[in-house]
């Protein structure tokens, strides 16, 4: 998972932290040590690092939190505030012209992403309602086109392109054509060069000349680190970006060009990337990835995920089942299986708060997992699954046997269906209380 080292030493400082009653400014300059370290060792940049500790001392040590009755948790908001701020503070909205379409110029170095990002955006915002066209203004890589047609046709987005032409031509002629077809947004996928080189960068420029872009989106992949950051500060200064997207970021272990990017380019990262899927993109929300690292959990993430995926007939239904303790052993696989269309598990459970990322090393449920859980509960009789409490050690070996499975994995999945059905109603009653519920578990 991403962040997962910088996020477990950081909590690490802060537990050590909270515990005490009081706190001195060596105890402050002693977990800021531990914090700076932590982040340099995430690959962030260290003219941020060494901005971002200063920010924090100098609040931290302050009468305000010395003389607090929870010390430990006013350094823990700061530190949360400026690592947001960090990042850019608040969620930045694709703008959108006056007079449609729309132009995104989506460029970046080879591999970085681009073109499966174009198909992923498009998707996206066909969700909102839009009507995207793409465009294929490649023109030197024949995969290339190919590549955004095949993701074209997977959405039902129209791919425009026209491999005769230069690529200016065929940008300016795709505008018109999305003009006379009603289309309002125009998603221009362009050439990648391995390295940053006059001719790219003129290219580039002579389609914002033509068709006046109302975003120019660089793509660049995050697990290069700095190295992604010194080519958005090129680019910036080069063709003047309207905003950033992250890609590979479900690859990248440290984080450091997520943390360091905004600050040092001035550019707001609009989404990140995660996954070769098509829908394998997010907003990037500051705010919600600050308190990830911090282990304070991400549930609007969740719930928006959730939202996006799972029934709300189907929700409201496993509500009350739950409430009246109807759940069984049928309807845990049924919600295992939404779940895992939400996506890979360790993500989905990184969002919860309090859980440390070693917690959730060996979580997976894939679609073999899926498979073995499916085969014991159809060992199972009707009754059983209806009562699991019937089954003891006897119906435990039979159900192994039937299912090819380890008597463990037969305890483990009743034990997980035990745990499951606590957890759901603690959070019905959450939901009670106004919070909104979280149509699953
Ligand atoms: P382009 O040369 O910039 O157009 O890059 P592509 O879109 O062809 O992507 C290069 C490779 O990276 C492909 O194998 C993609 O499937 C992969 N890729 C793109 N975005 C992501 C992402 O967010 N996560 C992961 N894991 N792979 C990605």
């Amino acid at each position: 998972m991403v962040f997962s080292a910088l996020s477990e030493k950081l909590q690490d400082t802060f537990r050590r932290l909270r515990g005490k009653g009081k706190l001195t400014e060596k105890d402050v300059d002693e977990a800021l040590r531990e914090v700076k370290l932590a982040l340099l060792e995430a690959d962030v940049n260290f003219r941020v690092v060494r901005n971002f500790i200063n920010r924090v001392r100098e609040r931290a040590v302050g009468q305000e939190v010395i003389n607090s009755l929870t010390p430990g948790q006013m350094v823990i908001k700061i530190v949360h505030q400026e690592l947001t701020g960090m990042m850019g503070a608040k969620a930045e909205k694709l703008k959108t012209s006056d007079r449609p379409p729309s132009v995104y110029l989506l460029a970046g170095l080879q591999g970085a992403g681009k073109t499966t990002t174009a198909g992923k955006l498009a998707g996206y915002l066909q969700k909102q309602g839009r009507r995207p066209l793409l465009v294929a203004a490649d023109v030197y890589r024949p995969a290339a086109v190919k590549q955004l047609e095949v993701l074209g046709a997977q959405l039902s987005v129209p791919v425009f392109s026209d491999p005769g032409r230069d690529p200016v031509a065929i940008a300016a002629a795709a505008v018109e054509k999305a003009r006379q077809t009603q289309r309002d947004v125009v998603l221009i996928d362009t050439a990648g060069r391995l390295h940053i080189d006059e001719e790219l960068m003129g290219e580039l420029a002579a389609i914002k000349a033509a068709v006046n872009p109302v975003e120019i989106l660089l793509v660049v992949d995050a697990m290069t680190g700095q190295d992604a950051v010194n080519v958005a500060q090129n680019f910036n200064e080069q063709l003047g970006l309207t905003g950033l997207i992250l890609t590979k970021l479900d690859s990248d272990t440290r984080g450091g060009a997520a943390l360091s990017i905004r600050e040092i380019t001035g550019c707001p990262i609009k989404f990140v990337g995660s996954g070769e899927k098509l829908d394998g993109i997010e907003v990037f929300h500051p705010e919600r990835l600050a308190s990830r690292i911090l282990g304070m959990g991400d549930v609007l993430t969740l719930i928006e995920k959730a939202e996006a995926t799972v029934e709300a007939e189907q929700a409201k239904a496993l509500m009350k089942k739950i409430q009246k303790d109807e759940f069984t052993l049928e309807d845990f696989l049924d919600q295992m299986r939404q779940v895992q269309k939400m996506g890979p598990l360790d993500q989905i459970l990184g969002m919860l708060p309090g859980l440390k990322p070693k917690q959730l090393q060996g979580f997976v449920l894939d679609e073999k997992s899926m498979k073995h859980i499916e085969a014991i509960i159809q060992s199972m009789t009707p009754q059983e699954r209806r009562t699991p409490q019937i089954i003891n050690a006897s119906r435990r070996r039979r159900i192994a046997q039937g299912s090819g499975r380890p008597v463990q994995e037969v305890n483990r999945l009743l034990n997980q269906f035990e745990q499951s059905k606590k957890m759901m109603k603690q959070l019905g009653k959450i939901g009670k209380g106004g919070l909104p519920r979280l149509p699953f578990w």
